[in-house]
């Protein structure tokens, strides 16, 4: 009885030594791939390939407000964004232009607060607002993240 029980254990122990070994035999081949075929490294060497990096068409990464050449948005001051973003994340600034009519006076985006969820940008009628890709906002002063995406000229 003690023998069998001893020649089991042997069996364990050694089939544990070959488990070691297949796999340790199979990470190094898979070094040696990568060593001879450096295009197949898959790994972002980050913060290298900053100019080169690419990010997926999909990624949000904060609300921006683009402006044309001429510094002009296409916010009609609707408030839509403001209304529907679920924690207040959006303030919408409305005033007056030259002319007397309505216009957006300024918009301001609390990133620090905002989950990216991307609703201010499809109840936006008119497009005005993107998530966009600009990933690298780390910073240790919350009010830093306080954004002023638009400010109407002598407000
Ligand atoms: S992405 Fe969502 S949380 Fe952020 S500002 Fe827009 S609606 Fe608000
Ligand atoms: S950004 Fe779009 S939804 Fe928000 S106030 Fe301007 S037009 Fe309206």
């Amino acid at each position: 009885m003690k023998d069998n029980l001893t020649g089991l254990q042997d069996k364990s122990y050694i089939s544990r030594i070959w488990q070691g070994i297949t796999s340790l035999t199979s990470g190094l081949k898979l070094t040696l791939v990568y060593l001879f075929s450096p295009s197949k490294v898959v790994t972002q060497q980050y913060p290298e390939n900053r100019e080169t990096l690419h990010i997926p068409p999909r990624f949000r990464a904060q609300v921006e407000m683009p402006l044309d050449e001429n510094g002009n948005h296409k916010c009609t001051s609707c408030k839509l964004c403001e209304k529907n973003c679920p924690n207040g994340s959006i303030s919408v600034l409305v005033t007056k232009d030259k002319t007397g009519k309505k216009a957006l006076g300024k918009y301001i985006y609390r990133f620090s607060q905002c989950t990216l969820c991307n609703i201010c940008v499809e109840v936006c009628p008119t497009d005005a607002i993107i998530m966009g890709q600009g990933f690298e906002n780390a910073t240790t002063d919350r009010e830093a993240l306080d954004l002023t995406l638009f400010k109407m000229e002598g407000l």
